[in-house]
């Protein structure tokens, strides 16, 4: 192995890994980075019953004490951010500054629990009766089963286990089957931060945030046990629809994080150097690889030229490279499945009608010939063809024109996915038209903005086949807690609600 790969896996605590079937190479060159053993189903059963042990000692917990440890874990990860970064990148071949904007996402997550463990607000309500207090209040719900992607290796389970942990539920983890090694790494940097707040004095259970290592099986058996009362679960349509119906089946609650097809209006009063840069960070940063990756791009007839001729000339200085090199702006996709899923898009594209007006060609990387790089394509669009409603998880940003706005958000609407939109305006009727009830229906609708990025203190998630799931910031917290409405009678009196007499 590379000497420089062994080092970041020896600095992160993740070197060593020799045996078992689960292979985990990174995509920068297929280099085999570890050999891990999946865990069996009985292992899966088991974790989730010392699960459920550490529920009952930690629900009792005051929050805002909870609140402390995620504290520790965001010192912790602030220690470790350059090294866990370069783990992220080396493992799911984002590149270095996004490796550690992942980390930095983590850290954020954190703060923000921290203070949110002092305001988990139930309501006073109005009783009807004499005598009477009623109030709303927020309970742990219990062990909270997390199942991550592979382009968000660690930020999308911090998200989810900074929130559970000071809601009072116990983690588990099942990772992407392509990314074990960063979520064994942070499981360590988690298990610091435990080991300090008990030094501390405080008491903490084994087991509140475990790690489970497989694929789908591993999940499955997460997602159909009744004592998992919530499934976080982030990853494509198709994955979530069988989660979703599995989930549903024993009447538990799923948090569904799925694919998107993010749109991006641009309008003639545009600033069209703004709208290229952030056309340029949506569709190409991440390979193309986030769920916020901007796929469409809906331009007025009147400014297409000029802004296709733009964007070619920025597409040709895109550096395609190894992610662990500075200077690369985009890195290589996940596998070389990955690639072949891009180039059949692009054959359907141009089958209907599209034309390639750059990119999608393979690119040779020296010294990394077995990495599946390529260049990002640009696609003129006469119609919002099938194969542009579909989500290709690769660089490929499809150009489509309109003439008025209500057709523009009629082709940013007219998909399955509605996760993440946005609008290029200096127009303020066409920002709030864009953003009110009759404008784009997606979680997320940005002005001036691209579509990906997102800051963790606004609710994250998407409508239609995205799967209606909110994580991260506002009041997502709730989905980790279980509502309780509490009526408390002071008086001596037994009155009924409604008036209804019943007296022997
Ligand atoms: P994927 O659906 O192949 O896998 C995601 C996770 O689900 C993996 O851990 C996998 O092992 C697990 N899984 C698959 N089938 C399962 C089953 N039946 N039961 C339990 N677990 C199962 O997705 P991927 O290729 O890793 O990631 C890319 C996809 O994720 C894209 O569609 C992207 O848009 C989406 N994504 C969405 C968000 C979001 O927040 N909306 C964030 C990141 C990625």
């Amino acid at each position: 192995m590379i000497p420089a790969y062994q080092d970041i896996l020896s600095v992160n605590g993740v070197d060593g890994f020799k045996t078992g079937d689960l292979v985990v190479r990174t995509p920068i060159d297929g280099t085999v980075l570890a050999r891990l053993s999946a865990q069996t189903p009985a292992q899966v059963m088991s974790a989730v019953k010392k699960s459920q042990s550490a529920f009952l000692s930690w629900r009792v917990i005051p929050a805002p004490v909870r609140g402390e440890l995620i504290r520790l874990w965001g010192e912790e990860l602030r220690q470790e951010k350059e090294n866990l970064g370069k783990l992220i990148t080396l493992e799911c071949g984002k590149i270095l500054s996004e490796g550690r904007g992942e980390v930095q996402e983590m850290i954020d997550i954190c703060d923000f629990a921290v203070g949110l463990s002092r305001q988990l607000y139930g309501l006073t309500i109005a009783s009807e009766r004499p005598g009477h207090h009623m109030r709303e209040t927020w309970q742990p719900l219990g062990t909270v089963g997390v199942i991550t992607a592979f382009n968000f290796p660690a930020a999308v389970w911090a998200w989810n286990t900074a929130l559970a942990i000071i809601c009072g539920n116990p983690v588990i983890w099942k990772p992407s089957e392509k990314t074990p090694l960063t979520a064994l790494s942070c499981a360590r940097i988690f298990d610091r931060a435990i080991k300090r707040f008990r030094e501390n004095g405080h008491a903490v259970p084994d087991h509140l945030s475990q790690v489970i290592i497989g694929g789908a099986d591993a999940g499955q058996v997460l997602v159909d046990h009744p004592n998992v009362p919530l499934i976080s679960a982030t990853g494509s349509t198709r994955m979530g629809r069988i989660v979703g119906e599995c989930v549903a089946r024993r009447l538990g609650k799923s948090l569904l994080e799925l694919g998107g097809n993010n749109a991006m209006v641009v309008t003639p009063t545009a600033d069209l150097d703004m709208a290229v840069r952030a056309i340029l960070f949506g569709a190409v940063g991440t390979a193309g690889q986030r769920c916020t990756t901007l796929r469409r791009l809906i331009v007025h007839r009147s400014i297409k030229t000029k802004l296709i001729s733009a964007l070619k000339k920025a597409y040709r200085s895109i550096r395609v490279g190894s992610p662990l090199n500075p200077q690369t702006l985009v890195g290589p996709l996940i596998d070389a499945g990955s690639y072949k899923n891009m180039q059949g898009a692009l054959k359907k594209a141009t089958q209907s009608g599209g034309k390639i007006l750059s990119g999608g060609d393979p690119v040779i990387v020296k010294g990394c010939e077995k990495g599946a790089y390529v260049r990002p394509a640009l696609v003129d669009m006469p119609h919002q063809a099938d194969i542009v409603c579909h989500e290709t998880f690769a660089p490929i940003l499809y150009i489509l024109t309109y003439d008025t706005l209500d057709q523009a958000i009629e082709i940013q609407n007219d998909v399955p996915q509605g996760l993440s939109s946005c609008i290029f305006t200096r127009d303020i009727r066409e920002a709030e038209f864009f953003l009110s009830s009759a404008g784009s229906d997606c979680g997320i609708a940005n002005v001036n903005i691209g579509p990906s990025g997102a800051e963790i203190g606004g609710a994250f998630g998407g409508e239609k086949d995205t799967g209606g799931g909110r994580e991260s910031g506002s009041d997502s917290w709730k989905a980790y807690m279980r509502r309780q409405t509490q009526t408390v009678n002071y008086s001596s009196a037994l009155p009924l609600a409604q008036g209804v007499v019943f007296d022997l």
